[in-house]
C-alpha cells in the first residue's frame, strides 16, 4: 500500500468508527506564505478524506503552522501547543504536527522534541508537500517523527484548499538569500528559488476563471523573481504577462527590497494601473524602509541608503502620483541612537506612508544581530510609542483625504467588530466599512466615503 492509500484507509476506518469524516483543523501563525503554505496542508488532508473543522475536539489532525520572525510569535506557538496536551490524552486518534518556521530552526526542533512527547511529527518550511507520507509512517508504524528539511526543491501541482473564493495568494518564488543582519527568514526558509512562468501564468488564469477578484503575489524579494531560472526574464516581466490575462481582477504583490526594486517594474505597473482604465495591478506598494538611518541600514546589511530609498519613492509618485505607499520599521536595532531613530521619524514625516507596520526588535538565534549591543527594553518601548503618535497622525491625515470620494471596494465580508458593516478595501488596500446585504460579498462595489479615522475609513455603498 503506497502513503496515500494508507491515509485514505485510515480516515475511510475513522469514518466508520466516528459516524463523521475525521476532523483536520490548521492554526497559521505568522505571514501570508505561511498562510499560503496552509492552504495547501489543508488541500492535502481534505484530498486524504479529512473534513475541514475549526473544533479542535472534532479534530483528528491538528496542525499548527509556526513562524519565527520575532519571539513574540514563538512564545505563543509554543504556549497554544503546551494546550494540546489534554486533547491528546482525550482522544486516541489525534495526530498532532507541528510544522513551519519555527520547527525549521535546529534549537527550538530539538526542544519540542524533548519538551513536548505529545506532539507526534514535526516538520520544517522546505517539504510541507510530504505530509501525506509523514502521516502515512505515523499510521503504519506508531511513534514520533522529526523531519528537519532537506529538500528545497519546489513541487508543483500539490492539492490547495483555499480560505477565500475571492482573494488568492500566488507564491512566485520561495527563500531568501539577503541575510538582513536581524531576520531569521534565510536560515528557516533557504535559498531564493522562483517558480517556473508558465505554473504561475496557469495558475492565475485558473483563480481569474474561477471569478477570483485580487491575487497577491508573494516572495520574500519579488524582484529576485528569475535568477538562476531565466537569464532574460524578471519580475516586471512576468508581472506584464499576468496583465495580459482577461479579466476583472487586481494583482498585488509582496515584498519588494528597495536595493532591488526598479523603475522597470515601477513603468509596468503605471502602464497597468491607469485610473481611467480598469486597473489590473493595484496603485499600491510595500517598500520596506527598516530604518531611517544610513548607519543603521548598513548595519542592518539592507544595501541601500535613504538617499537611493527616496529617490525610489520620487519616481514612483511622478509615474503615479495617487499611489498608496506602505513600509514596515524595525524599533531599537542594536547600536540604534537617539539620532539614528530621529532619522526614521523624519522620512515618515517626509514620505508620508499611507500604511506602516512598526516592529519592536527581537532577538533571534544565530543571526549577526545577536552579538550587537542591544538597546535597552525601556528605550525600545519609549521609541516604538513616539514612533505610532507620528505614523497615526499622518495616517489620519491622509484617511481624511478619502471624505468625499467614491472609492470601488473588493467587499469581504462582515466587519468583526460591528456584525451590522460590512468590510473591504480598495485599490490602495485602505480598510472601508459600510453598511450593506450579504449578496455584496466577494464582488466589487462603489463606496462613497463618509468619515475616516486613523485605521479605516466609513462609507456608503453606491452601487455593484
Ligand atoms: N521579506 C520581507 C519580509 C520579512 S519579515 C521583507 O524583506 O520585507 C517581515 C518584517 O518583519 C520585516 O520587514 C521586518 O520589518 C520585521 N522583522 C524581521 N525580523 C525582525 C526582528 N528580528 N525583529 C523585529 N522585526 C523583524
Ligand atoms: Fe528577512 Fe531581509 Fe530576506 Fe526580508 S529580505 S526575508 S527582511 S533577510
Amino acid at each position: 500500500m503506497n502513503s496515500t492509500e494508507t491515509v485514505i484507509n485510515h480516515t475511510k476506518k475513522l469514518t466508520e468508527k466516528l459516524g463523521r469524516k475525521p476532523g483536520v483543523m490548521i492554526r497559521t501563525f505568522g505571514c501570508q506564505q505561511n498562510e499560503a503554505d496552509s492552504e495547501v496542508l489543508m488541500g492535502i488532508a481534505l484530498s486524504l478524506g479529512y473534513e475541514k473543522t475549526d473544533d479542535e475536539k472534532k479534530a483528528e489532525l491538528i496542525i499548527y503552522n509556526t513562524c519565527a520572525v520575532r519571539e513574540h510569535a514563538e512564545l505563543k506557538a509554543l504556549s497554544i501547543t503546551g494546550q494540546l496536551k489534554h486533547l491528546k490524552s482525550e482522544n486516541p486518534d489525534l495526530i498532532v504536527c507541528i510544522c513551519g518556521c519555527m520547527v525549521s530552526q535546529e534549537h527550538r526542533l530539538s526542544q519540542m522534541k524533548g519538551s513536548y512527547p505529545y506532539v507526534d511529527i514535526l516538520f520544517g518550511t522546505a517539504e510541507h508537500g510530504k505530509l501525506t507520507d509523514y502521516l502515512a509512517d505515523k499510521i503504519k508504524k506508531g511513534g514520533r517523527y522529526f523531519h528537519p528539511d532537506t529538500d528545497y526543491s519546489i513541487e508543483e501541482g500539490l492539492p490547495v484548499k483555499r480560505e477565500s473564493s475571492f482573494k488568492a495568494w500566488v507564491s512566485v518564488m520561495y527563500g531568501c538569500n539577503n541575510f538582513c543582519t536581524y531576520c531569521v527568514v534565510p536560515y528557516v526558509r533557504g535559498r531564493e528559488r522562483s517558480r517556473r512562468k508558465e505554473c504561475i501564468l496557469e495558475e492565475v488564469k485558473a483563480l481569474v476563471a474561477d471569478g477570483v477578484k485580487e491575487i497577491t503575489l508573494l516572495g520574500q524579494n519579488v524582484n529576485s523573481y528569475g535568477k538562476g531560472l531565466y537569464t532574460d526574464y524578471d519580475f516586471a516581466d512576468l508581472l506584464e504577462d499576468i496583465c495580459g490575462i482577461e479579466g476583472d481582477y487586481l494583482i498585488r504583490f509582496m515584498t519588494s527590497h528597495p536595493k532591488d526594486a526598479t523603475e522597470k517594474l515601477i513603468d509596468v505597473m503605471t502602464a497597468h494601473s491607469q485610473p481611467d482604465s480598469r486597473p489590473r495591478i493595484a496603485r499600491q506598494f510595500h517598500l520596506p524602509l527598516q530604518s531611517g538611518s544610513d548607519r543603521v541600514l548598513k548595519a542592518m546589511n539592507r544595501h541601500y541608503t535613504r538617499e537611493r530609498y527616496l529617490s525610489l519613492v520620487d519616481y514612483m509618485r511622478e509615474k503615479m502620483p495617487d499611489i498608496a505607499i506602505s513600509t514596515d520599521i524595525i524599533v531599537g536595532f542594536p547600536t540604534e541612537t537617539e539620532e539614528d531613530f530621529e532619522g526614521t521619524l523624519e522620512m515618515l514625516e517626509k514620505i508620508r506612508y499611507d500604511a506602516f507596520f512598526s516592529f519592536i526588535y527581537s532577538i533571534r538565534k544565530g543571526t549577526p544581530a545577536e552579538k550587537m549591543e542591544q538597546v535597552p527594553e525601556k528605550v525600545k518601548s519609549e521609541r516604538f510609542m513616539r514612533m505610532l503618535d507620528v505614523q497615526n497622525r499622518i495616517s489620519l491625515e491622509k484617511n481624511k483625504e478619502y471624505i468625499g470620494k467614491t472609492e470601488r471596494v473588493l467587499v469581504e465580508g462582515r466587519s468583526k467588530t460591528d456584525g451590522d458593516m460590512l468590510t473591504g478595501r480598495n485599490e490602495k488596500n485602505r480598510l472601508i466599512h459600510f453598511e450593506g446585504d450579504d449578496g455584496y460579498i466577494g464582488s466589487f462595489a462603489d463606496v462613497e466615503v463618509i468619515s475616516a479615522d486613523t485605521y479605516c475609513l466609513t462609507g456608503k455603498i453606491l452601487k455593484k
